[in-house]
């Protein structure tokens, strides 16, 4: 059986980013940059007052204090937004509001707290001060690096980008995926909510169609198979236009596992085994030029390796330098039974005080109970994915051990 790591390698190493695509910037958050962005213009890309207040030359005001204030004449007015229209004299100050450009020959402010104005003077109760001043460049200088290509655009690089006057980014495409699930048993809660005997809902056609989107994917296609060697060898193949195709159940070892046996024909298998748990039992190859993972049928093996396998896939696709999970290191709330052969990826949610601030710092892990990979519950609880080591046995409360932060 292949290791979690060798997997994850060969999986990686098949995918390459895609071509990029210019986006509008309101459509923009969560994709990655294609190439490096430098910025236009300075930011800020004039000398700007940080505070209300008055801009002065820093010489006139020496010595000012509320026991010896310094008087000055009050020039011109500069709201933000407007140009000031003239130098700024010797001994006279100008009235200045946050953002607005500093006038020629002004050097240092003094707070509109500092001060009090009578008709056309104002009196300065500390000197002027340059650390209100926002200096041309200080935050980017023109032509520097704003965002290196492959970073991930969050609210911060959108307020950044419109900021340097961008409508638009250049990002990789984002990948197509389809979806194929299978099983008899299955039905659509939209289609029918009364299940006959032996039924059950079809919870990982959702649950993967939402996975896809958090990953950056676009659900292209979504289809729910019986288990027909036929049905699945047709939409097999419908599918391989797009980049990626999924397919949950029908691929383990049973009479009625049809998966295996259609990608075999369409394209190839490159492994269907890994020495993981949950897990197991997932495949891995292409039909046609798409790449195909051949997921478990139980949700959370499902769930759980798509987050190990095809998110870090998605987001190569995408472009994403970061394509991992942040790995942190948690400590165990309670002892975690750990049978050693295999890795297992164990929900746990963060314990209280790892939040609190003025707490230890460290990250509190606590196992959702029994691990079963039908416990759909505790997926849709976990934070964390513990990584219980192959060559380790059970580990007690207290130790610490890896964990994926979702
Ligand atoms: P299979 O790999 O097809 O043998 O399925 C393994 C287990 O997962 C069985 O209990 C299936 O009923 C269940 N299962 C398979 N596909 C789904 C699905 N789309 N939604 C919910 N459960 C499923
Ligand atoms: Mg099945």
């Amino acid at each position: 059986m292949l290791s979690y790591d060798e997997a994850l390698e060969r999986v990686l190493s098949a995918a390459v980013p895609l071509p990029p695509e210019e986006v509008p910037l309101a459509e923009a958050r969560g994709r990655a940059v294609s190439q490096d962005v430098f910025a236009p213009l300075a930011l800020p890309s004039f000398d700007n007052s940080a505070v209300d207040g008055f801009a002065v030359r820093a010489l006139d005001t020496t010595g000012a204090s509320p026991q010896t204030p310094v008087r000055l004449m009050v020039g011109e007015t500069i709201s933000a937004g407007q140009a000031p229209t003239k130098a700024l004299a010797l001994g006279t100050a100008s009235r200045i509001f946050t953002g607005a450009p500093l006038p020629a020959g002004a050097d240092a402010l003094v707070m509109v707290e500092d001060t009090e104005s009578s008709g056309s003077e104002v009196s300065l109760y500390a000197p002027g001060s340059a650390r209100f001043l926002r200096r041309r460049g200080s935050d980017l200088q023109s032509g520097a690096l704003a965002l290196a290509a492959g970073s991930e655009i969050d609210a911060g690089s959108v307020g950044l980008l419109a900021a340097l006057g961008k409508a638009t980014v250049s990002c990789r495409r984002s990948p197509r995926v389809a979806i194929l699930t299978t099983g008899d048993e299955l039905r659509d809660p939209q289609e029918d909510g009364n299940l006959p005997p032996g039924a059950i809902f079809n919870s990982n056609a959702p649950a993967l169609a939402a996975s896809v989107q958090e990953a950056g994917g676009i659900v292209s296609l979504r289809r729910h198979l019986p288990d027909d060697p036929e049905a699945i060898r047709d939409a097999l193949a419908e599918a391989s236009r797009f980049e990626v195709v999924l397919t949950s159940g029908g691929v383990s070892v049973g009479d009625r596992d049809f998966v295996k046996g259609a990608v075999g024909a369409l394209g190839r298998l490159d492994f269907w085994r890994i020495a993981i748990k949950p897990g197991k039992p997932l495949a891995f190859g292409r039909v046609g030029d798409a790449l195909f993972f051949g997921l478990p049928g139980n949700p959370v093996s499902s769930l759980v390796t798509f987050e190990l396998f095809v998110r870090p896939v998605l987001r190569r696709f995408a472009g994403h330098s970061r394509v991992l999970r942040t790995v942190v290191s948690a400590t165990l709330a309670k002892p975690l039974p750990h049978e050693p052969g295999r890795r297992e990826f164990v929900r746990a949610r963060i314990g209280a005080g790892a939040s609190d601030h003025g707490g230890s710092g460290a990250l509190i892990a606590v196992p959702l109970g029994i691990q079963d990979s039908h416990r759909l519950s505790s997926l849709a609880l976990a934070e964390l994915l513990l990584i219980a080591h192959e060559d380790h046995g059970d580990y007690a409360a207290g130790e610490t051990l890896p964990a994926l932060l979702l």
